[in-house]
Parts: structure tokens; C-alpha cells; sequence
């Protein structure tokens, strides 16, 4: 690690000029649906628990990770307190929806498919998680749910809309307040079929957008 940091500093090249997910993908589950459910996220090192475990980290290795695309399993953001310090309870309840077990175990074995093509052969080690022990689907969601983790796009807490769980209308105007809105991910009525930076950015785009148009009299 010494080198490649002083490496790193001396010449910004090397293994840590790298970008963490080197290659990536969109891809359909399975011949059952009609565009990609999947995104693959290509790792060139062992990353497990969000790049906590820095022990299996500094083992040589590489990882796919396999995330569910437009899930159907919603969660919720409960207040704990009265205190607005008092952090929130977040249930991000995955996999309650079967659809979602269903796309991410095809998911995998599709990722399995791709890792066990020959170009892989030289450096193919033993499969970590979900390991290659677990071939049926419940052996397979039961370590998915286990090892569950994040790619860090959790949206739809101040839904856009006009439905009772709506928090803000289609001008992202809080319902029921004036001279409030919400301008972030949170508005996206449903996770967008990939990140969410980009998405962001236009959703702020056209909210400064309606804000000048209402300023110059345009009540929009
Ligand atoms: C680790 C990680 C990696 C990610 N990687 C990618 C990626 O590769 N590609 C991609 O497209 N998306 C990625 N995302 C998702 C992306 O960053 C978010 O979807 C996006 O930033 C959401 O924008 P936002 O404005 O809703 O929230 P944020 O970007 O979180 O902005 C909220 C802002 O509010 C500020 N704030 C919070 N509380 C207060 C307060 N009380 N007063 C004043 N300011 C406050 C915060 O400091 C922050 O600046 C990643 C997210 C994480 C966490």
C-alpha cells in the first residue's frame, strides 16, 4: 500500500488513480423481461460490508456487484423524536416484493455466467459470496438478504405527485405550505433505472427554472 500511495502522490498514477468500479453494465435478468433490470457494478478487488472489511480488501481479487434496478420493495423514514437532532428510523425493507428476489437472483446468475467465461480462467478464485454451494434460489436470497448492501440512491422520501403520499406537487411545492420546496432526490416518485447524481442535477436544472419563471410573474 506505502508504494502505491507514494506512487499515487508522486505522479497521480497507479493503483489508486483508479476509479473503485472499473467497468459496469445494464442488463436484462432474464429472456422474461424486456429491458434491463440489472446494473453491474465491476470491482478489481475483494469489496465486501460497503468497503469496511479491509482485511479480505487486501487480498487480490475482484468483485461484480449485482444491483436490482426500479425495485418494487418500498421502505419507510419514521421520526424518533420531537428532537430534530434525534436521528430518523430507517427501514429500507428490501426484498419484500418477490420480483425483487426473483431479478436479483437471475441478477447473479447472470453475473455468474459472465465471470465464468474463459477470459476469466487465469484468475478466477473461489466465489466468496453467494459462494459456489448456493445454486437454488432460496440458497441464494437467504445470503443476498444477509449481505445485502447499498449502491446509495435511495429516493421517494418527498414523492412529486398529487396522490395522498405526495409530499410535493409538480412544481415540487410542499402540498399544504407555502413558499416551500423540495429540490433533491427525494421528489423521484420511484428509483430511476440507474444513478442518481445525474438525475439530481436535472431535477435542480428545472426547479431554478420554474423558480425564475414564477419570479418574473409567471406562476408556474
Ligand atoms: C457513497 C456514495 C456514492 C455515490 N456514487 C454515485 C455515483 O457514482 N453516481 C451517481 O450518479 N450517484 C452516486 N451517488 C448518489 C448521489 O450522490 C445522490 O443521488 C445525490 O447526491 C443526491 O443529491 P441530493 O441533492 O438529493 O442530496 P445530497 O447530495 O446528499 O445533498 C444534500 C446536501 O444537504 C446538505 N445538508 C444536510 N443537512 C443540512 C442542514 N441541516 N442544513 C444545510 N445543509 C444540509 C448536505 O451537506 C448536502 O450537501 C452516491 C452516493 C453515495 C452516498
Amino acid at each position: 500500500m506505502l508504494p502505491d500511495t507514494i506512487r499515487y502522490f508522486l505522479s497521480k498514477r497507479g493503483k489508486l488513480a483508479k476509479s473503485i468500479t472499473e467497468a459496469g453494465g445494464f442488463i436484462k435478468s432474464s429472456d422474461s423481461v424486456n429491458r434491463p433490470d440489472v446494473q453491474l457494478h465491476m470491482l478489481p478487488l475483494l469489496f465486501d460490508d460497503s468497503g469496511r472489511d479491509l482485511k479480505l480488501m487486501s487480498n487480490p481479487g475482484y468483485s461484480v456487484h449485482v444491483c436490482v434496478l426500479r425495485p418494487k420493495s418500498s421502505g419507510n423514514v419514521t421520526i424518533t423524536s420531537a428532537d430534530p437532532f434525534a436521528a430518523p428510523e430507517i427501514d429500507y425493507n428490501f426484498f419484500a416484493d418477490p420480483d425483487d428476489c426473483k431479478a436479483m437472483v437471475d441478477g447473479i446468475r447472470q453475473a455468474r455466467r459472465i465471470l465464468a467465461a474463459k477470459a476469466f480462467d487465469d484468475y478466477r478464485g473461489e466465489e466468496l459470496h453467494p459462494g459456489a454451494d448456493r445454486q437454488s434460489d432460496e440458497q441464494i436470497i437467504e445470503k443476498v438478504k444477509e449481505k445485502v448492501g447499498l449502491v446509495y440512491h435511495p429516493v421517494g422520501t418527498c414523492k412529486m405527485g398529487t396522490d395522498r403520499m405526495a409530499v410535493v406537487d409538480p412544481q415540487l411545492r410542499v402540498h399544504g405550505l407555502e413558499g416551500l420546496r423540495v429540490v433533491d432526490a427525494s421528489i423521484m416518485p420511484r428509483l430511476i433505472s440507474g444513478n442518481t447524481n445525474a438525475p439530481t442535477i436535472a431535477i435542480a436544472e428545472k426547479a431554478a427554472d420554474m423558480i425564475l419563471e414564477k419570479a418574473e410573474g409567471c406562476d408556474i
